[in-house]
């Protein structure tokens, strides 16, 4: 909305001038024009220039992958528990959180581990 407001105001300069302009003949006429013209500029500027330029905030991103893909195993305690690729999902516990699902390469344990 930026390039527009410097647009409304030059015309909004425009309508004064055409009101002083129209002197005698049909002032009346020119006059009101130029007023109602001015009352539907004023409200376009003012909706312009209240306008949030981005109002909606940005969203945490969920992350791709977790830190550490690879974690010790809650079974078998080897360091074999791995992150499966794109199995990231929103925690269904807790809001705003992700967890990814993990596999143990050596027991086949499964499980959703929060990665943040
Ligand atoms: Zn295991």
């Amino acid at each position: 909305m930026a390039d527009t407001t410097p647009r409304l105001k030059r015309i909004k300069e425009q309508i004064r001038e055409l009101a002083s302009l129209a002197a005698s003949d049909q002032a009346e006429a020119a006059r009101r024009l130029a007023e109602e013209l001015n009352a539907e500029l004023d409200q376009a500027l003012q909706e312009s220039t209240t306008r949030p330029a981005n109002a909606a905030p940005p969203r945490h991103s969920p992350p791709k992958a977790p830190r550490d893909d690879v974690a010790r195993c809650p079974i078998c305690s080897l360091r074999s528990f791995r992150f499966q690729k794109g199995t990231v999902r929103e925690s269904p516990k807790e809001e705003g959180r992700y967890e990814g699902f993990y596999r143990c390469q050596s027991c086949a344990h499964e499980a959703w581990c929060d990665i943040g």
